[in-house]
């Protein structure tokens, strides 16, 4: 998803590290890459680094050395520690999990747990010839395979000859083999009978992304460790105390947004970090990430979001045609929108549910996310990440993206077919303000004027005790005349009039009545009359079913015609 990822013609710039004036005279040449795209600025010429000459990818550099240091994996750590501390150990472990979260620095760990001179410990000395060697991976007795580059069974012979001989120094020969769920079906069933009568001094690991395409027979055989992708905030912590210590600048909502595109994995999130210090030197900060990364800054989202949820269309697809303009992915926004979107859900829930959010971010959604609510954002989520098929599928996934925006921004109509599906009458659109004309000018005559109050609130006071009331009340004009309330329908509304006056509802009323007008004394709910002329005739009941608010409402959303007009006797 991320373009760093996508390895293609063209995707990738590669840009010389050359030597800096004035540092020792070693020559070389270095080729780096970092993800292109056609509206990037091109990179400096010369890229400074704090030592040129030994710079040193931070995936590397930072390495746990120690179990202890291993970020995230507390219950693997603690399996192994104990396993080591007992003398219990198995012959054979299979570490799964997503890639970048630690398994192949785990397995060195625990090569060098069982062969560092001062073991077998859960805490080697990281400073005799074996701790050394393996850190470095020159080591002699520890053989790491690729599966991906190795996967035939002639490989696995080969392993299985050296395996004969007893290691040269160490306890134990180590076979670490990467990604294993790669090898052969024969590769697989030559590996079986070493798995299960090993030679005492054998210790295999096997680590792989999928575990679910690993024999079960080899499976069954080996003790498996699940590695856990790790917390956002994890990673987002790990990358600003590494930031401390290395000395550049790295702000809240970079590494926030660089811990997000990680997904899960720390080596992916510090392989980010080299890259954004290739383009932006000893200041990562927002603008370059956005830059370096394609992804849309948190402001963008935000303000698409808001759009969004107000139903201002023209403003999205203005925000969404600005952002691609400028070079960015239209899947990458989507993915973006779609995380705004649960990080507003999870703050309406409980703020707690979002750590990752830096001050500013947090007081930027804040608020919409309190009006809008839980049930609102978990449908607005909903509905955005139905479109995901659309936009993966697409060949224009900009016109995806957009039609993608189209859907959520009928989201204040959808709430309104449901209001009214409540309340049996069309509450105002979002964007009218709800004064008494809103709903009442429809094409009959104008209602009465003068409302000497707020009456919308009267709906807005039942909305919450007596939705199908509000629905109705919110067709009417409503006005407080010396101290009676006035409740007035228009001729199409007669349903609405009836029921508001109806004794069920008696109740309701009269106490929504007392909280917004408290000087009231008396509710009178009127209806006008019906229009006689064509009232029964079927020309007047199409006309009066074109009027009606339902069918206007369902029409401009869903669009069709009126076939058929059958009378129902209700007037
Ligand atoms: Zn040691």
């Amino acid at each position: 998803m991320w373009p760093f990822r996508k390895r293609g013609p063209g995707a990738w710039l590669s840009f010389r590290r050359e030597k800096v004036p004035g540092t020792p005279p070693i020559a070389f040449i270095e080729t780096r890459e970092i993800p292109w795209h056609p509206h990037t600025p091109p990179p400096p010429d010369e890229i400074r680094y704090h030592d040129p000459v030994s710079y040193q990818v931070l995936a590397r550099s930072w390495r746990p050395q120690r179990f202890a240091d291993l970020l995230g994996q507390d219950a693997v750590v603690q399996t192994l520690s104990n396993a080591l501390g007992s003398d219990a150990l198995g012959h054979a472990y299979l570490f799964s999990g997503l890639r970048g979260v630690g398994k192949t620095t785990a397995a060195r760990l625990l090569a060098k747990a069982v062969n560092c001179a001062e073991g077998p410990t859960a805490t080697p000395c990281g400073e005799c010839d074996s701790c050394l060697e393996i850190a470095d991976g020159s080591s002699i007795d520890v053989v790491e395979i690729d599966a991906a580059t190795h996967t035939g069974v002639d490989q696995v012979r080969e392993l299985q000859e050296l395996l004969r001989f007893r290691p040269t120094r160490d306890r134990y020969r180590v076979v670490v083999v990467d990604e294993v769920h790669m090898l052969s079906k024969s590769a697989f069933n030559a590996l079986l009978k070493s798995i299960e009568e090993p030679p005492p001094y054998v210790l295999w690991i096997f680590a792989t992304t999928e575990r679910h395409k690993v024999p079960a027979t080899i499976l069954s055989r080996c003790q498996q460790l699940e590695f856990r992708p790790l917390s956002n905030q994890a990673i987002r912590s790990h990358l600003e105390t590494i930031a401390e210590k290395e000395g550049f600048a790295l702000s809240p909502g970079a590494a926030g947004t660089i811990a997000a595109a990680a997904q899960g994995s720390v080596r992916d999130a510090l392989s980010l970090v080299d890259q954004l210090r290739a383009f932006a030197a000893d200041k990562i900060d927002d603008q370059a990430v956005a830059q370096v990364l394609g992804v849309p800054s948190f402001d963008v989202t935000a303000s698409l979001v808001e759009a969004l949820s107000g139903g201002r269309v023209a403003e999205a697809l203005g925000i969404i045609r600005t952002e691609l303009a400028t070079g960015h992915d239209a899947a990458i926004l989507y993915q973006e929108t779609g995380r705004l979107l649960r990080a507003m859900l999870h703050l309406a829930v409980d703020p707690a549910l979002e750590p990752g959010l830096t001050d500013d971010q947090r007081a930027l959604i804040e608020g919409r996310a309190a009006q809008l609510g839980a049930d609102a954002l978990t449908r607005m989520l909903g509905l955005w990440l139905e479109q995901e098929p659309m936009l993966r599928d697409a060949a224009n996934r900009e016109l995806a993206l957009e039609v993608a925006a189209l859907r959520l921004a009928r989201w204040p109509s959808i709430q309104r077919v449901e209001r009214w599906l409540a309340g049996g009458q069309t509450p105002p659109a979002e964007s009218a303000p709800p004064t008494p004309t809103a709903t009442g000018d429809r094409g009959n005559d104008p209602p009465p004027p003068a409302s000497s109050a707020r009456p919308a609130n009267l709906a807005e006071a039942l909305w919450e005790k007596h939705p199908r009331l509000a629905g109705a009340i919110e067709a009417a004009q409503v006005s407080v005349e010396s101290d009676v309330v006035m409740i007035r329908f228009g001729a199409e509304a007669r349903a609405s009039a009836n029921y508001a006056g109806s004794n069920a509802v008696r109740k309701f009323l009269e106490t929504a009545c007392g909280v917004v007008y408290p000087a009231a004394r008396e509710i009178r709910v009127e209806a006008e009359a019906v229009e006689e002329s064509g009232g029964g005739t079927p020309n007047g009941l199409m006309t009066e079913a074109e009027n009606d608010p339902a069918v206007v409402l369902v029409r401009e959303i869903i669009g069709g015609q009126i076939v058929a007009v059958q009378p129902d006797g209700s007037g």
